[in-house]
């Protein structure tokens, strides 16, 4: 926008706030004259058996303070040694985001007190992380967009405090002190709540297609802290941010920022300043309150660590990573569009997720009609999904099983109805075939006309009102007629040949 619409977007809020529905016209005007801008911090702990620097297993929810060792407790005179799939693992998030990769990066000491960090200081990376220059792309309903990454580094997580255990005591629990982390740093790319929504929600998928994170924000093995500023439209340098911390689901996210734009526009447009300052969402209040103000005036006396050397990246390594990336979800996307021929739509539910995308291609080995298990998928599969809360890894029905019960189906050996009563008994017992459940329920289908002619005449006889109004011109009935022979036959009968044999007669 140029200045002259500016100052005209200027004049036009002024002459607005005379209105008497000035609050929510004035929000709409003032949001028109700024722009967002917004850039995350995200953590994900990674799903290294042990610990970052120490021998020690890293499995969650063991009794507190039994996953320790001498350094994680920060005694004198003990040595990191660096755990590899820490290494290899935050490589593989760099090579899915488009990332460089430092040939020779090193660890740093970031100093701070605090009782969950018995060192002294937490091991991170400063200067030199080990990926840099990436980036994610996002898809919005009505346009794509690529976010920059600045960085992607490793670091260990703090042990954690527990204050609401004990009535006088802030507890300590050290499981998690130097629990391995990656910290992946966007550019200050995004512009609405929803772009920082939907980058998070990419990389939640991109870290559990690369299986290194579970990508649980709710438990916390994925965080994040949003820096939010406002500026007026066509002005080049940044705003004052404010960054947001304590947002445990991806709602809260996108529900904070919201909240920080909002007041951050409404602060200056009544002729104030936004401070730069750390500031807590409040889930239940839904608001932003003020934790610790100057942040700039942290100073975490950053020094190279002196016990842990260099890491250095040869080439044979970087080769070795990329032969374990798996398809990424938006390649694999495509080829479902263009190899399996499905809308985008279907691809996209069924990629979403690496167990669920894995599962679909298991169940095309043993049925190769990708429309037809992609629609159970969609509706059975992910319904049970759903109910149970449980993701496909704990799904009772194989690939193959399901793949049998759908060709039973796609061959008319079974109707729809029976085969969702199948489905539901499979669902109970796993292991029986879909084959021999629908002979024991007695579900195979008769397309013997032998079988279904009788029926039919028996139900044309005992309906004498209806074929007359069928043969006056009532066509929709022949759904009663059909309804009808199912029934009796038990929902044996072909409901194609019925509709045939029905039509056949009645004229
Ligand atoms: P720090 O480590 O002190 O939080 P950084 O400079 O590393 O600061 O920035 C952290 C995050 O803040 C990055 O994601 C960056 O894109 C974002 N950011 C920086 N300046 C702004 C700004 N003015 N408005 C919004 N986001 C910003
Ligand atoms: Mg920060």
């Amino acid at each position: 926008m140029d200045l002259n619409s500016y100052s005209l977007l200027t004049s036009l809020s002024s002459v607005i706030i005379n209105d008497e529905n000035k609050n929510s016209q004035m929000s709409t005007i003032a949001h028109e004259k700024y722009e967002a801008v917004i850039g995350l911090e995200v953590h994900a702990q990674l799903l290294t058996e042990s610990k970052a620097f120490a021998p020690v297993s890293t499995e969650f929810g063991g009794a507190p303070n039994t996953q320790v060792t001498p350094l994680c407790l920060g005694h004198p005179g003990t040595l990191p040694v660096l755990n590899e799939n820490l290494v290899r693992y935050t490589i593989k998030m760099g090579l899915a985001t488009n990332c460089k990769v430092a040939e020779k990066s090193i660890f740093a000491r970031k100093n701070y007190f605090y009782p969950d960090l018995p060192k002294g200081y937490q091991i991170s990376q400063y200067e030199t992380p080990i990926c840099y220059d990436g980036d994610i792309h996002i898809e919005m309903e009505s346009y794509e967009k690529t976010i920059g990454l600045t960085r992607i580094h490793m670091e260990e997580d703090a042990g954690k405090s527990i204050h609401d255990q004990d009535p006088r005591n802030t507890l300590v629990d050290l499981n998690r002190a130097g629990v391995p982390l990656i910290e992946i740093v966007s550019e200050p790319d995004m512009r609405t709540p929803q772009e920082a929504y939907a980058y998070l929600t990419k990389i939640k998928q991109i870290v559990q297609y690369l299986e290194i994170c579970d990508g649980n924000m709710e438990e916390g093995s994925l965080r994040c802290d949003a820096n939010v500023s406002v500026r007026p439209r066509g002005q080049k340098e940044l705003g004052t941010r404010t960054e947001l911390k304590n947002m445990n689901s991806f709602r809260n996210v996108e529900r904070a920022i919201q909240f920080e734009i909002e007041r951050q526009i409404e602060l200056i447009e009544a002729g104030g300043e936004v401070v730069q300052q750390t500031l807590l969402w409040d889930a239940n209040k839904m608001e932003t309150r003020q934790m610790r103000s100057k942040e700039e005036a942290h100073d975490y006396r950053y020094f190279p660590e002196p016990d842990i050397p260099p890491v250095i990246i040869t080439q044979e390594m970087l080769d070795e990573i990329k032969k374990e990336l798996p398809e990424m979800p938006d390649i694999r996307l495509q080829r479902f569009i263009s190899e399996l021929q499905l809308n985008e739509e279907d691809a996209r539910t069924l990629t979403e997720n690496r167990g669920l995308a894995d599962y679909y291609e298991e169940t095309l080995q043993h049925l190769n009609e990708p429309k037809a298990v992609a629609n159970v998928i969609m509706t059975e599969v992910l319904r049970v999904l759903n109910e149970e809360s449980i993701s496909i890894s704990d799904f009772k029905i194989t690939s193959n099983r399901l793949a049998e019960l759908i060709s039973l189906k796609h061959d008319d050996k079974i109707n729809s109805s029976a085969m969702q009563q199948i489905f539901n008994e499979m669902l109970e017992n796993g292991k029986s075939s879909a084959e021999e459940l629908a002979k024991e329920m007695n579900l195979i289908q008769v397309s013997d006309a032998g079988f279904i002619e009788p029926i039919i005449d028996e139900v044309i006889n005992q309906n004498p009102d209806e074929v007359k109004r069928f043969k006056e011109g009532k066509k929709q009935l022949i759904g009663f007629f059909i309804g009808k022979v199912m029934q009796r036959s038990k929902g044996k009968a072909n409901p194609k040949q019925v509709r045939e044999i029905i039509i056949d007669k009645l004229n």
